[in-house]
């Protein structure tokens, strides 16, 4: 088991005046799939953002398998094992799949001794749940086969706690399954633990183990998704807005 768990204590942000985080407290468990929700302007990209270091946060804590870590940039974040994969795709399309994990870690291709990490580039891919041929030019892989590619990179760097941000956005339904179910089946073999920003309720239901609710820069909500419904979640989302509607 490599998963971390990862817990904030009263986590805030604020811009000037504007308090976008107030007082957010999460406990993400190792090994599992955490959906933060929220509406547009809820304080989720705030959050992650906070989490991966592009923009501290300026209260609170974080701790990470129990010990707290001041979070103070990207580079901090990833040498702590914190990784984040965007709805779009971070890959060069010229290259192939071995290439694009090579670059991941700052190698270029062109310059190593190439025998040797082909070995390790194997054996990496054959401890992966899904594969995807080395040899394979990025340009030429499906949507879906990108974005588990931009999850293989992560595990091929060694993060352990992955931030997805909207991950499905920019793939068909059936992808959307497939790579969520990549995610989901990594986690519960305890390789991650991933924190997962959607707006899509059934991917909650299907592929998440808890969840958090953000509304106006506050926690409103927070549950295991197994005690949840779509009209709760919803309720939680929306607040008054959904009751006058
Ligand atoms: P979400 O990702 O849930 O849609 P954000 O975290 O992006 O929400 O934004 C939360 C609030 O903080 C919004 O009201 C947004 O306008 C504000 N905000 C976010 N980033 C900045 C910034 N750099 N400067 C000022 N306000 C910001
Ligand atoms: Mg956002």
């Amino acid at each position: 088991m490599h998963a971390m768990k990862l817990e904030t204590y009263e986590a805030g942000k604020s811009f000037g005046d504007f308090r976008a985080l107030d007082g957010v407290s999460i406990k993400v468990a190792a090994g599992t799939v955490h959906a933060l929700l929220g509406e547009n302007g809820a304080g989720k990209s705030t959050l992650v953002k906070g989490l991966i270091g592009y923009a501290p946060l300026d209260q609170g804590a974080v701790m990470l398998d129990n010990r707290e870590h001041a979070v103070d940039s990207p580079r901090t974040a990833h040498a702590l094992g914190i990784g984040m994969v965007y709805q779009h795709f971070t890959l060069a399309p010229g290259m192939t799949v071995a290439e694009n994990l090579l670059l991941a870690r700052g190698r270029l291709p062109w310059r190593i001794g190439w025998k040797k990490e082909r070995a390790e580039l194997t054996a990496f891919m054959d401890s992966m749940p899904f594969r995807l041929p080395l040899d394979r030019l990025c340009g030429s892989l499906a949507a879906g086969e990108k974005q588990k590619l931009e999850i293989l990179k992560q595990l091929y760097l060694k993060r352990r706690f992955l931030i997805l941000d909207e991950p499905t956005s920019v793939l068909t339904p059936q992808e959307a399954q497939e790579v969520l179910g990549l995610v989901r089946d990594l986690a519960h073999q305890g390789e991650l633990t991933v924190l997962m920003i959607t707006h899509k309720f059934h991917e909650v239901s299907a592929f998440a183990d808890a969840v958090t609710v953000l509304r106006k820069g506050r926690q409103v909500g927070d549950a295991l998704v197994a005690d949840t419904t779509p009209d709760l979640l919803a309720s939680w989302m929306m607040g008054e807005a959904r009751i006058a509607a």
